[in-house]
């Protein structure tokens, strides 16, 4: 895999690029980058929590909407979805990346593939090296592989994925792959960023 490459092909498609060997790395620039003063919100997802990004701001003082906070009322976690969408940062994974510098992401209530194209200040997209594949096929291949039934199994949802560790494009009243996204090109009007970490992170 030839990292600078891809990170060539992001610039390419109008991301910003930025990329770390190790967590430690990735969190000192998360704390020059962002301003005390701001406001982040974060997408589902593993990978931001695995490297305390949430943490981390919340200690610098930032304001945060994190819908993963526990016991949030409902007009709480409605809220925060809602401001994510508007803040001055937005962090989300995805679930896989191409090779060629396309982003796929998959999503049961929406609020990360909307906040993700629209909305905030600067959206920056967190995912280590495991998330890279050779084509949005491949991509998706991941979330079906991967992605969809780790998530499914982690919120212990009665999915056929569950049990068979394979997406089986369920009919299931909890299925949580609502939403797919691919984003070809930085948006207009979204600046974007890419932080790509070495390694294995989230799912
Ligand atoms: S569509 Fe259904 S079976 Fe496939 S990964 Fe999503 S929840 Fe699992």
């Amino acid at each position: 895999m030839d990292i600078r490459k891809i990170l060539n092909n992001f610039e390419q498609n109008g991301f910003a690029v930025h990329s770390f060997d190790n967590r430690e790395q990735l969190l000192d620039h998360l704390k020059a980058s962002v301003p005390v003063s701001a406001t982040a919100g974060f997408g589902g997802s593993s990978t931001l929590r695995e490297l305390g990004i949430p943490e981390t701001l919340k200690a610098m003082g930032v304001t945060t909407f994190d819908h993963w906070e526990p016991d949030l009322s409902p007009e709480d976690l409605l809220r925060y979805r809602l401001e994510q969408g508007r803040a001055d940062w937005f962090f989300t994974s995805v679930n896989a990346a191409t090779e060629n510098g396309r982003l796929v992401l998959v999503d049961g209530v929406g609020n990360r593939v909307a906040a993700a194209v629209y909305g905030p200040g600067k959206v920056v997209y967190v995912f280590g090296t495991n998330k890279i594949r050779e084509s949005v096929h491949a991509a998706f291949e991941r979330v079906k592989t991967i992605a969809g039934p780790m998530r499914a199994k982690s919120l212990n949802m009665k999915t056929p994925c569950i049990k068979t560790g394979v997406c089986e494009d369920c009919d299931s009243p909890q299925r949580i792959c609502r939403a797919k996204l691919i984003v070809d090109r930085a948006p207009f009007s979204t600046p974007s960023e890419v932080w790509l970490i070495d390694g294995n992170w989230g799912y």
